[in-house]
């Protein structure tokens, strides 16, 4: 397969690639896909399962080691546990994870455990079932919880569970969340709120700094910084003294990695993306399917790491103008 290449940007090796499987998803989240008005991709214009498979291919060849399938909602896309299972024997891959909001999670544990993948993030911003409805716009609590039970019992590890923090909506769970740790082996992550896409709900009163959580997690007991390891990502990791699980905390505006982030993304529109704040992308898709060469694309690939941009810059400038939903580029 392709020799080892070190995409270096800067200091960064960008060697991880977010793929959105799909733009569509099941859940309503106030602040990422609102329940009218979204211009879903038109299928035709949505990569293809055969597509995202070559273009993993020739992105390894270009430096990319991590996959990490998200969306919209991955397990709502037809035919993706076949699919998962020829991404798993792509050679050189070293790690595959999944994004999901766990609605379906009950019903594809097993499959996607089969396939080799056993790092699984799950997005959950209640416990309270009114609450989760409220937030999500459906009433599937029991689902997420069923589903990340039957995870657990198959032995997925790391199960982490993605909470974005919203003042007003569910700042008042966070201790509840972060109590869970001491029962569970869970690493509960807290993503400070993200002003992105168009209609988010983000305001400055909703937005809740990642100290600020930390500061209230240090009511449960002693929160002991944890070591960083390669496979953490951008997360600040703590575990609580007596803790099963872990807490994360995600500081993607107030204290932004940009220095150290290794990503890029490809939207299921097949565009390829520097940056989840900066509409700048690369159309990968269109000469992939005029049947341009193995090289041309595999420059495309290296262009989009070239050009990733140096910071989120979006301290200086309106952070709505970012005007693709979460969903559609990949969350
Ligand atoms: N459907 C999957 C899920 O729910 O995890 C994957 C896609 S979702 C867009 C990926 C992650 O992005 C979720 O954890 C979600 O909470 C997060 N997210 C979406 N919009 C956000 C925003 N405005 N601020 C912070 N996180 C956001």
């Amino acid at each position: 397969m392709s020799t080892e290449l070190s995409p270096q940007k800067g200091n960064r090796t960008i060697n991880y690639l977010r793929l959105s499987v799909t733009d569509r998803c099941n859940l309503r989240c106030i602040y990422c896909m609102p329940e009218e008005g979204v211009d879903f991709v038109p299928h035709n214009q949505v990569l293809s399962y055969e597509e995202m498979l070559r273009l993993v291919e020739l992105s390894v060849k270009a430096g990319i080691r991590k996959v990490r399938l998200t969306g919209g909602e991955p397990l709502v896309r037809k035919g993706f546990i076949p699919f998962l299972e020829k991404l798993s024997a792509v050679e050189e891959l070293k790690e595959i994870s999944l994004t999901t909001n766990g609605v379906l999670l009950n019903e594809f544990a097993l499959d996607i455990k089969r396939c080799g993948i056993c790092r699984i993030n799950v997005s959950l911003d209640s416990l309270d079932p009114q609450k989760f409805a409220r937030i999500t716009g459906r009433d599937y609590l029991h689902r997420v919880l069923e589903g990340i039970k039957e995870a657990e019992r198959l032995g997925f590890n790391p199960i982490k569970i993605n909470v974005v923090a919203m003042r007003g909506i569910n700042d008042d769970e966070i201790l509840d969340f972060g109590r869970l740790t001491f029962t569970k082996p869970y690493h509960v992550r807290f993503i400070e709120f993200m002003p992105i896409g168009k209609n988010n709900s983000w305001t400055s009163d909703r937005f809740i700094p990642a100290d600020e959580i930390l500061t209230a997690l240090r009511t449960l007991g002693e929160l002991k910084p944890l070591e960083h390891n390669s496979l953490d990502g951008p997360a600040q990791r703590y575990r609580l003294q007596g803790a099963k699980g872990e807490i994360g905390l995600i500081g993607a505006i107030s204290n932004h990695f940009c220095a150290q982030c290794n990503r890029l993304r490809l939207t299921a529109e097949g565009h390829l993306r520097g940056c989840l704040f900066s509409d700048k992308e690369i159309d990968i898709k269109t000469p992939l399917r005029e049947g341009r060469g193995e090289e041309d694309l595999i420059d495309l690939v290296k262009l989009a790491i070239d050009r990733k941009p140096k910071d989120h810059g979006l301290l200086q400038r309106d952070p709505k103008k970012c005007v693709r939903h979460m969903s559609s580029i990949g969350g």
